[in-house]
Parts: structure tokens; C-alpha cells; sequence
């Protein structure tokens, strides 16, 4: 018991002890002692009473004690309460101006909050995402996100729940030369934070850069195609001497040839956003890919096309062309001589489309395999050039295959070869088999 507990009790004792024995003096000199008593007792309850009732009074009305008067267990008890009230005031006070400051640095940001719950309604939101999205305040409060901003990109990446990868360039709804990167972010069991940030100056500059690499492999195409052509109408017999000379200069303007065709692949590739809805067979455009790679190959690699699927994909038949062709001839290049080569398409469990190019070749390291679709990113740069790379090839396939929102997995063992395999959501296959395409490069 602390000491102002056990110090109240005592001054209770002591009261009680004085008002018996006045009473106990009264009864004697009154003769009426159990009288007196008894009406003694009933004083004391109710004063009791009347005190506890005062407490619950004030408790209910949710009023606040002052510091009592006298001494005894009531009155220590209305000191407690008190100290007890004024505590969690100043609690709360605390709490309140910490949501306070809060909420005016979520409102300060430049980047819009959004507070969602578990079915997308809007919790809450600071101004910036009243500017960048066109939430209003109070209005939005409690709507479905989804059905504030009808984006159809923005609907499908929040129906996945996409924690891991924002999604870009997003046009602004009030504004659509603006562009937004939103990221998802799950901060409490099923609550959603949408940060949602303006990246026009970033997708600008990020047009500028692709614009000027596709600009200058234009101006590059046409004096190269006249160097080459050049080059070509001087047969190397007719001049002996610079034989070899020439031989190199005709390798190394097709080197740049091809670069330059590449570059501008993957510019054109980063212009769209959308992959077209073409229907392509998938087995007939494998066997097309086997006779351009025995072409390619002239009879050094075997190559089969050794599981079939009567699946065609929805998207770009020249692109898939492209990334297919691009893999394929990575196989070709990395393969030695003698070396297999298999083409397989396969549906899996989940209905998803698996196109893969396996070689038996040098295979690749581990720790490149990260890396390896970086655009000029090589294992081995002196051994890609010697086979004619350009460095290119892995990023057009990524670049064909996100398009497609399909994915690229690469299984290599160094000295045994690799497996390429590109994954097709199921929403893009068909099952049945259309008039056969023919694939154009
Ligand atoms: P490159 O034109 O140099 O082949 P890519 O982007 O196509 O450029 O490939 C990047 C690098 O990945 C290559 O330089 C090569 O080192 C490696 N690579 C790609 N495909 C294969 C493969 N099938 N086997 C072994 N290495 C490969």
C-alpha cells in the first residue's frame, strides 16, 4: 500500500472512531445508547452513499474532479481520479497533435497519398492527390478508387495488387500531356497506400534520349547503306593485295549495319504501348524459325522443333518474329559446332504459354544471368563481337515480351547450355488454330 493510500485510511479510522465515540458519550448521557447508535450507523452509510453516488455522477456525466478539500479514502480517491483524468488529457492532447503534424507533412508532400482499404474505397487523401488525380475533398471519401479513375491500365494493375513494380507514365486525368508513376504499397493488413508521383520532366527527358537515339541511327542508315554498297561492288579477287583488308571492312559495315537496324528496333519497340492483336499460330512460326536457323546455322547445329501446342498467341506476329528469331540466333552464336539446338511451345497448368529455345552451348554464368537483357550488357564482349552480336538481341526480347505482358526465364549451366523461355499469360492465348501466318521480317 503506498504511503498516501495507507495514510488516508488511517484519517477514515480515525474520523470513524471520532464519530462512534461521540456517539457512544451521547448514548450514555441520553440513556438512549442503541438508539443513538443505530442512528448513528445510518448517518455514516448514508453519507457514504451519498458520496459514491456523487462519484458515479461525475463519472457519467464524463465531468472532471478538482483536487478535494479534505482527507480520508474519498477524498484520496477524488485526487486519483484527478490525476488519472488529467493524465490521459494530456495523452490525448499528445496524440492528437502528433496525427495533427502528420497529416500536414502527408499534405505537404509534392506526391499524392492515397489511403485505401481492402475493396479500393478512399479512406483519405493529402491535396497533392486532389491535384494529380482529381480526388475532391469531401466527395471521394469512401468511393472505390477504381471508379474515381477509369484509367483501364490503372484498373488492371490494382485489381493484381502490384507491390513490386509502379506503374509508369500514366497520363494525368486533368491533364493527359502530364504523365504519373502510382506505386502500391500494403502498410497494414489489407490497407493500401497508393503514392502516386508527376514524372512528366522524367518521361520527357526519357523521350529526348530515345529520340535522339533513334534520330541518329536514321541519319546513320543511309550513309552506311551507301558504304556498304560501295563496298560491295569491289570484289576482293580484283584486288589481291588489300584482300583481307576488304574482307574486314565488308564484316565491320554489316556489324554497324545491323547495330543501327537494332537500335531502331528498340526504338520503335519503346514507342508503343500496346502490342497489336494479330493472331499467331505458334507451331507453324517455330517451323519457320528452324529453316532460317539451318539457313543460319549452314548445317553446323541440329535443329528441331520438339514439342508442339496447337496455341496461338494474341499480339505483334513481326515482333514475336523478332524476339524468337533473337534467341534462336543467340543459340546459333553460342553454340559450338556439332551442338542441338530445340524449339518447344507447351500450355502449363495455369494456361500460360511457354515458347523456349534450349542449346547445348557454352552457357552462361550465374552471376551474369541478372543482367544478361541490359541493353550492350555481354558475357564475353570480344567473343559477342567476333559472332557478329550487336549486344541488342536479349533486350528486344524483353522489350517484345513486355509488350506482350509476357516474362523471360533463362536457365544456364556454363559447359551445358541454356533454355530460354518465354511465358505468355494465359488471357493472350487461343486455343483453336487460325489460317496459318506468315511471319514477316
Ligand atoms: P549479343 O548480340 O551480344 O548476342 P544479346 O543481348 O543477344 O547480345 O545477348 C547478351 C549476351 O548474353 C551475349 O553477349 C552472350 O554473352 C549471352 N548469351 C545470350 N544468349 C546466349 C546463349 N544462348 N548461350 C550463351 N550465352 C548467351
Amino acid at each position: 500500500m503506498n504511503y498516501f493510500l495507507s495514510r488516508s485510511t488511517q484519517q477514515s479510522i480515525w474520523n470513524l472512531a471520532g464519530v462512534y465515540g461521540l456517539a457512544f458519550v451521547l448514548g450514555l448521557v441520553t440513556g438512549w445508547f442503541w438508539l443513538v447508535m443505530a442512528l448513528t450507523s445510518t448517518a455514516v452509510a448514508v453519507w457514504h452513499y451519498r458520496k459514491l453516488w456523487h462519484v458515479l455522477c461525475r463519472l457519467a456525466r464524463r465531468q472532471r474532479f478538482r483536487l478535494p478539500d479534505g482527507r480520508g479514502l474519498w477524498a484520496e480517491l477524488e485526487s486519483q481520479l484527478h490525476r488519472r483524468q488529467n493524465e490521459s488529457r494530456q495523452r490525448r492532447a499528445r496524440l492528437l497533435a502528433m496525427v495533427r503534424a502528420y497529416r500536414r507533412a502527408f499534405a505537404a508532400l509534392p506526391d499524392g497519398i492515397v489511403i485505401l482499404d481492402r475493396d479500393l474505397g478512399i479512406t483519405w487523401f493529402n491535396e497533392s492527390a486532389t491535384r494529380l488525380l482529381g480526388l475532391r475533398y469531401p466527395r471521394d471519401l469512401g468511393a472505390r478508387f477504381t471508379n474515381l479513375v477509369r484509367n483501364p491500365r490503372v484498373i488492371d494493375w490494382l485489381a493484381g495488387r502490384q507491390t513490386d513494380e509502379p506503374l509508369l507514365d500514366v497520363p494525368m486525368p486533368s491533364d493527359e500531356r502530364s504523365r504519373l508513376s502510382l506505386r502500391l504499397v500494403d502498410y497494414d493488413n489489407g490497407e493500401w497506400l497508393l503514392v502516386v508521383r508527376d514524372v512528366s520532366k522524367l518521361m520527357h527527358l526519357e523521350q529526348v534520349r530515345r529520340d535522339f537515339v533513334a534520330n541518329v541511327s536514321h541519319e546513320l542508315r543511309t550513309p552506311l547503306t551507301v558504304i556498304h554498297g560501295y563496298l560491295d561492288m569491289i570484289e576482293p579477287e580484283d584486288l589481291p593485295q588489300h584482300a583481307a583488308m576488304l574482307l574486314e571492312m565488308r564484316r565491320q559495315s554489316q556489324r554497324m549495319a545491323q547495330l543501327v537496324e537494332d537500335l531502331l528496333t528498340l526504338s520503335r519497340l519503346e514507342a508503343r504501348t500496346d502490342a497489336g492483336d494479330d493472331t499467331v499460330a505458334i507451331e507453324p512460326l517455330l517451323d519457320s524459325l528452324r529453316r532460317e536457323g539451318d539457313a543460319l546455322s549452314q548445317g553446323r547445329h541440329r535443329i528441331r522443333v520438339t514439342g508442339g501446342c496447337g496455341a496461338n498467341l494474341v499480339g505483334s506476329a513481326k515482333d514475336l518474329h523478332s524476339a524468337f528469331s533473337n534467341l534462336l540466333g543467340n543459340a546459333i552464336r553460342y553454340t559450338p559446332d556439332g551442338g542441338e539446338i530445340d524449339l518447344a511451345c507447351a500450355r502449363d497448368a495455369h494456361g500460360e504459354l511457354r515458347v523456349s529455345v534450349r542449346d547445348t552451348g557454352q552457357g552462361i554464368p550465374r552471376q551474369h544471368l541478372p543482367r544478361i537483357t541490359e541493353r550492350f550488357y555481354r558475357v564475353s564482349p570480344s567473343r559477342s563481337r567476333e559472332n557478329g552480336g550487336t549486344g541488342l538481341g536479349l533486350a528486344i526480347v524483353k522489350h517484345v515480351l513486355n509488350l506482350h505482358q509476357a516474362r523471360l526465364e533463362i536457365e544456364s549451366e556454363p559447359g551445358r547450355g541454356s533454355t530460354f523461355t518465354c511465358v505468355f499469360p494465359a488471357n493472350r492465348v487461343r486455343g483453336d488454330q487460325p489460317d496459318r501466318h506468315r511471319p514477316t521480317r
